[in-house]
């Protein structure tokens, strides 16, 4: 299991359960070896696919209260704290696919992290959320919990792309809570 939970929400407990059937799934690397090159990093998509294939980062899903209660962030991941993601706890109402999709955009920095905790090598720090790796895997994760069928998932993920969920704002380089 690459990612864990222990708390009480049902829904988490779902979304997790979801994501690590994804990152058990081979074509889940395959469709992300297949997508154009990202956005804010210098390795190719199947680079990408393979650090998160054959990683054995495994992380804790944690749920956090935001101090500005209108606060449109769905989630984040600090270096800090390099075996935890964080869910914010007034945005566990959605579709569990959805907060799966948060779930695996932070695995995705927390692994970035992992594979070189000086810089970041598959991020969205360089001014965009677009076609960023955190962003497009996220959604290729929601795409199959939605049960696409394989063929559709390319022409699916495309759609996705002008519909890209830029509530998920996280900063990398938070040291605290
Ligand atoms: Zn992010």
């Amino acid at each position: 299991m690459k990612i864990n939970y222990r708390g009480n929400y049902e829904q988490i407990k779902l979304a997790v359960e979801d994501a690590n059937d994804v990152l058990n799934l081979d074509t889940f690397y395959s469709l992300i070896a297949k997508c154009e090159k990202f956005n804010c990093s210098k390795k190719t998509a199947s680079e990408v696919a393979e650090i998160l294939k054959t990683t054995t980062l495994e992380v804790e899903v944690k749920v956090y209260k935001p101090k500005w209660i209108f606060s449109k962030v769905l989630g984040y991941f600090v270096k800090g704290k390099p075996n935890c993601v964080f869910l914010n706890k007034r945005k566990l109402y959605r579709d569990t696919g959805s907060i799966t999709n948060t779930i695996i955009h932070e695995y995705v920095h927390a692994v970035d992290n992992k594979y070189n905790n000086k810089i970041i090598d598959f991020g969205h720090n360089c001014g965009a959320h677009k076609n960023t790796a955190p962003y497009v895997i996220g959604n290729i994760a929601e795409i199959i919990i939605d049960g696409y069928e394989i063929n559709d998932i390319e022409s699916e993920l495309k759609l996705f792309k002008n519909v890209i969920n830029y509530e998920i704002v996280d900063n990398l380089n938070i040291e605290d809570l």
